[in-house]
């Protein structure tokens, strides 16, 4: 069996190691062409935007310094972090089986390097999915968002220290608690990795709870769903993955690790003067992030707008899976900034490029404020008139002020995707309708579909009719229902198959093409696994409170099998001097950190370590319980009964299939 593990995969989402995949079978591609349909739909959609306007090349480019040529990352045992080279077939033209939206946002993200982005303020980019901004401190380098791995940080600032000046970290900023902007500190703060002292790292309030929370319970499925949006699995090619939209990839492997904060923004204006810069921060809670902040430069006029700014539409609702955001806040958040920092020449982010002079910048602001603000108002307004989710998502459209700029346009979020998060806000899953409060789940509801539209045979002929009619959304549901139906039928899945493609080749955001095109592959290729090897996250999980780690374990007691079973287990953490009683009782795990039971069956005395290493699977349970390893005073046999009622998730479950 695979390693499995309970307690971080999320934490993991952006790591992709595949490690399931049989690399002996021959990989089965698709057709290959786009239909004639895609290529009309690429077509009109290229005449449509101005893609002759060369501003966001020319600002992308500004300020370049230098670059490492070739970029090759090496990652941990081996493997290769990051390779520039391998989106070196991003090109000229758009090819037919690429949205040329997309297309062109994937060549604006490969241009990389160190560049200027203002006297003193610097940007690594193209190095990782995120930016790395170096701030000029009076001894050494304030950085903001040290990327996603320890491996692509460490290029980045060697980058900065070879062309710039070669001076040490005095701070960092953590921007939000997304692991893209703060699990490579290792490799900016290597010289006290093990002794956290003397430097700075300032991040918004709840930072630590968010960053090592976020995505832990639900990690195993959210790792699952991250395989079919970043196109992990896919081949980076015109017929694959071709870009985030937000940056070209995310690292392939790498170390992430993460340090406590030293220092905390809890409120706006908070100002603070850093290594002899002074910083005007804005806190950002419920956003882009949980927990995120922004920040003004007074002295350089140059704001960082996170990632609450960018240059695509964001995402009101993440498809591998994610509470869905507050779109009302958002844009009240860059309002705020607008009437704050109104002075600024210069705004930049924690992705893609920055834009220069006040009234360009306003301008971007502006337009990002009301692209959020339009869409959480036009839902409601639909939802008010008793229009449900997908029937809001079919009509909604920018208006065309908002829809003709690029960093508005669907790159990375949709417009179809982030209206049914702001139904999803106030209405939940259900539309009011009674014929969907209660229908059969899908496989019992295909096999009946396929049946009432006259069998297998007839489905076929009618999904060949809606592709030979361009018609791939409803040829994608007819043939859902037939391969949910009979999961072996091989002619029903290889045109399901050629549907996704031609869908995927139309996408212009490169989450949806990456899942239309891992749809696909799967159907073709089978199941791709999860990625994510959980041991390159030590470094985080060290720094999970124990609740946390609980809590994990808790969303996987299996509940039939825990049915009308009592237990009680006193765990004595030596290392961080907790003691926390854990309990089972109407079939639930209780936890509570307090003062051992005397009533317990058991008292464990372990360590914080030690229970990571149970949950990445690097001790085995059984072995361990029965072992001298595990300071036990009372029954062994009931607490290795508690431990076989956590289930293990297979994170290979099917999704094109049923
Ligand atoms: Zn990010």
């Amino acid at each position: 069996m695979s390693r499995r593990f309970f307690l971080a995969s999320a934490i993991l989402v952006v790591v992709s190691g595949c490690g399931d995949r049989d690399a002996t079978r021959a990989v089965k591609a698709g057709s290959g062409e786009a239909s004639s349909f895609t290529v009309a739909a690429n077509q009109a959609l290229a005449q449509d935007l101005s893609l002759a306007d060369s501003r966001d090349f020319e600002d992308a480019r500004r300020g370049f310094i230098a670059t490492d040529d070739p970029l090759v990352i090496p990652g941990p045992d081996g493997t290769t972090a990051w390779d520039a080279a391998s989106y070196g077939f991003v090109a000229g033209d758009a090819p037919s089986t690429v949205n040329p939206g997309l297309w062109r946002q994937a060549k604006l993200n490969a241009l990389r390097g160190l560049f200027k982005v203002t006297e003193g303020v610097y940007q690594v980019r193209g190095y990782d999915v995120s930016n790395m901004t170096l701030i000029e401190g009076r001894t050494g380098w304030i950085v903001v968002d040290p990327l996603t791995v320890e491996e692509t940080a460490a290029a980045a600032i060697a980058l900065a220290r070879k062309h710039l000046v070669d001076r040490p970290v005095s701070a960092v900023i953590f921007t939000h608690s997304h692991v893209d902007h703060f699990g490579g500190i290792d490799g900016v703060l290597p010289e006290n990795k093990d002794n956290p002292a003397v430097i700075p790292i300032i991040a918004p309030q709840g930072f630590m709870e968010e960053a090592t929370s976020e995505n832990i319970l639900a990690g195993v499925a959210m790792s699952r769903r991250a395989l079919y949006v970043f196109g992990l699995a896919l081949p980076r090619s015109p017929l694959g993955h071709v870009g985030t939209g937000l940056g070209n990839g995310v690292p392939a492997e790498g170390r992430i690790s993460i340090r406590d904060p030293t220092e905390l923004v809890g409120r706006t204006p908070q100002e603070m003067e850093i290594d002899g810069v002074r910083f005007v921060f804005q806190y950002t809670p419920a956003s882009e992030a949980p927990a995120e902040l922004t920040f003004y430069l007074p002295d350089l006029k140059a704001w960082c707008g996170a990632e609450i700014v960018s240059h695509t539409m964001h995402n009101l609702y993440t498809l591998r899976g994610a509470k869905v955001r507050d779109a009302l806040k958002w844009s009240g958040y860059i309002d705020d900034a607008i009437d704050r920092f109104g002075d600024m020449e210069v705004v930049f982010a924690s992705h893609n490029w920055p834009v220069w002079g006040n009234g360009r910048a306003i301008d971007y602001l502006e337009a990002q404020r009301d692209t959020y603000r339009y869409i959480h108002d036009q839902t409601l307004r639909l939802a008010n008139q008793g229009y449900t989710s997908q029937e809001i998502a079919e009509q909604l459209e920018l208006p065309s002020t908002l829809r003709s700029r690029f960093a508005n346009r669907g790159s990375y979020g949709t417009l179809r995707h982030n209206s049914k998060a702001v139904y999803q806000a106030y209405f939940g899953w259900y539309d009011g309708n009674p014929a969907n409060l209660d229908p059969l789940p899908p496989a019992d509801a295909a096999k009946k579909y396929v049946a009432a539209m006259g069998g297998a045979a007839s489905v076929m002929q009618q999904a060949m009719a809606a592709r030979d009619s361009g018609d791939d959304r409803w040829a994608a549901t007819l043939l859902n229902h037939l391969v949910f139906a009979e999961p072996g039928n091989d002619e029903a899945r290889s045109l399901l198959a050629e549907t996704y493609d031609q869908l995927g080749f139309r996408a212009e955001s490169g989450p949806w093409r990456d899942i239309y095109l891992t749809g696909a592959h799967e159907l073709r290729n089978g199941n791709q696994g999860t990625p994510g090897d959980p041991r390159r996250a030590m470094g985080l999980l060290r720094n999970t409170p124990v609740e946390q780690l609980l809590a994990s374990m808790a969303v996987r007691l299996n509940g039939p099998d825990a049915d009308g079973k009592r237990m009680r287990f006193n765990l004595v953490f030596t290392d961080v001097g907790e003691t926390h009683v854990v309990e089972i009782e109407n079939a639930v795990m209780h936890y509570h950190r307090t003062e051992a039971a005397a009533d317990a069956d058991a008292t464990v005395r372990l360590t914080h370590e030690l229970l990571v290493q149970l949950g990445t699977e690097q001790a085995g349970l059984k072995d361990l319980v029965l072992s001298d390893n595990l300071d036990v005073a009372g029954s062994r046999l009931k607490l290795l009964s508690f431990l076989r009622l956590i289930d293990k998730p297979d994170g290979r479950f099917a999704i094109v299939t049923p």
